[in-house]
């Protein structure tokens, strides 16, 4: 659709610098596009405020906005259980090849949801890439948060080379995986067969050496475990640290790191039932907000040489 506007008139040549001028004097009408009239641009501006003539311009064409959600690798989840809309978005970019809308919250011990496919390839199983790693993840058989990305790279950044870790609770593996660039050995657990599936694909695919991945019980790893052995400890069970923090302070050395994440109402929550432990608390930190009430926070814990 064609619209009359105030226009500045320059040869072809001297488009791009006026084209900046014009942004940087904060008139250019953005709504329309440049018109072309033989070796001219005419260029649309909000107010007549040099040399300027009526001239038609072509309006740009709306952008719709797209409907809420979430991208995991190839995969869009929807808030809205709305098939038109859950096409369109499928529509809007090459890399989605799926559109799900999940049914039920994140819950049960393994922490998954259930989803119905609104449009695409009907899967719920896709590849993402974060900071370099590459992850197979299927989010109805185990738990994948991408939303944890900077704070893995947190921890990263706190390691010294050659560290013994242990990953309580590591889903499909992208704590395990980041960790073990700098990490000498990473220990990494769940409880979930098909979480453990996909963390084995994923030390395959990004070519680790370190990792032992195991089928396993947290409440039970200081059986079988060295005890006072790690330098750190992950756990991110955050609806439900408190039964494993004991293993957690049994399997770390002296000096050593426990990073405990908890979904809490108000800071400081998890403190008095940490420093009940030989346990110094180095820094508390939130990850990400959850819902209006909680949010994802993180313990930095230093074990001390007390005795449990
Ligand atoms: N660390 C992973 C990540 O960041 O993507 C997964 C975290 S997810 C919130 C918690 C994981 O703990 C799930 O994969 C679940 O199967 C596992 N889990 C729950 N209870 C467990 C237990 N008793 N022992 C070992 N793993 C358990």
């Amino acid at each position: 659709m064609k619209q009359e506007q105030w226009c500045v008139r320059v040869p072809v040549k001297e488009g791009e610098p006026m084209r900046r001028q014009l942004i940087s004097d904060g008139v250019l009408d953005t709504s329309l596009k440049p018109a072309r009239d033989g070796a001219f641009l005419l260029f649309p501006v909000t107010e007549p405020t040099r040399a300027t003539e009526r001239w038609e311009c072509e309006a740009h064409a709306k952008a719709i906005p797209l409907p809420r959600h979430d991208l995991v690798g190839g995969i869009a989840i929807m808030q809205d259980d709305d098939v038109h809309e859950a096409e369109m978005l499928l529509a809007s970019r090459p890399s989605i090849h799926t559109v799900l809308f999940a049914e039920t919250p994140v819950s049960g011990e393994y922490r998954t949801r259930g989803f119905r496919v609104l449009a695409g390839e009907p899967v719920t199983a896709t590849e993402c890439t974060e900071y370099g790693m590459r992850l197979r993840i299927d989010l109805e058989a185990a738990y994948f948060s991408a939303r944890l990305a900077n704070e893995r790279q947190r921890i990263v950044s706190l390691m010294e080379e050659g560290e013994r870790v242990c990953d309580m609770f590591a889903g499909v593996g992208p704590f395990a995986i980041a960790l073990a660039e700098k990490a000498g050995i990473v220990i990494a657990g769940d409880i979930n067969p098909g979480a453990v599936l996909l963390m084995e694909q994923n030390i395959r695919l990004n070519r680790r050496k370190n990792i032992i991945p195991m089928l396993a019980d947290a409440r039970h790893l200081a059986e079988y475990l060295a005890t006072g052995s790690f330098d750190r400890i992950i756990m991110n069970l955050p609806m439900s640290p408190v039964p494993f923090f004991g293993t957690a302070v049994r399997l770390v050395r002296p000096g050593g790191t426990i990073h405990l994440y908890a979904m809490q109402e108000r800071e400081g929550e998890y403190r008095e039932m940490i420093e009940a432990y030989p346990c110094t608390i180095r820094g508390e930190y939130q990850v990400r907000s959850y819902s209006p009430t909680q949010h994802h926070a993180v313990y930095d814990i230093t074990r001390t040489n007390g005795s449990e």
